[in-house]
């Protein structure tokens, strides 16, 4: 079993909305069959994008994988690389991408109770979005202690993914 076997469908990090907001298109990528696919494409600059969570994701596996975009055929997050090349054994790994999904999930419990509960946006736009909302102090102690509480669980959630899958 390979890498991308044994860790990418316990994962869906580099789809869901949690690493990327969105995904551009490249250079012979067909905007028109990939639009049929199901992804909404968007301008963004000079190029086209579609934004994350991804339409074509099923929370474990890519829909339209033989005929994904060429981003998507090329990246492999830094784990991943990891494990390919033996440098870290794919049950660590796994622990990492655990770990990971549980502090998502900290970070949706708390942006629910802050009132964020569109979940057709990327984490980090639901976050930013959050965070620039005035802080309810007819709510009392625990309301007005939620912003902390997300600011620490989305900075503990950055500091895995910047050192566990962006590097
Ligand atoms: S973030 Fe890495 S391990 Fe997770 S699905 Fe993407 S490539 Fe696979
Ligand atoms: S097209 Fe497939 S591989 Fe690319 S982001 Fe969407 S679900 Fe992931």
């Amino acid at each position: 079993m390979n890498g991308i076997d044994q860790l990418c469908p316990k994962c869906g990090l580099c789809c869901n909305g949690v690493l990327f907001a969105d995904v551009e298109l490249r250079k012979g990528d067909d905007a028109q069959r990939l639009a049929e696919l199901g992804l909404s494409l968007e301008k963004k600059g000079h190029k086209k994008a579609f934004a994350q969570p991804c339409a074509c994701f099923d929370r474990t596996l890519c829909r339209i994988y033989s005929e994904r975009p060429k981003r998507c055929r090329t990246f492999e997050c830094g784990l991943l690389k990891r494990v390919q090349s033996g440098e870290l054994d794919a049950d660590a790994a796994l622990k990492l991408i655990a770990q990971a999904k549980r502090q998502v999930e900290k970070v949706c419990k708390l942006l629910r109770h802050v009132g964020s509960d569109d979940e057709r946006l990327a984490l980090s736009q639901r976050y930013r979005r959050a965070m620039g909302e005035p802080v309810d102090l007819s709510g009392g102690k625990a309301s007005v202690e939620l912003p902390g509480k997300l600011m620490t669980a989305y900075r503990d959630l950055m500091q895995t993914l910047q050192g566990g899958f962006l590097t």
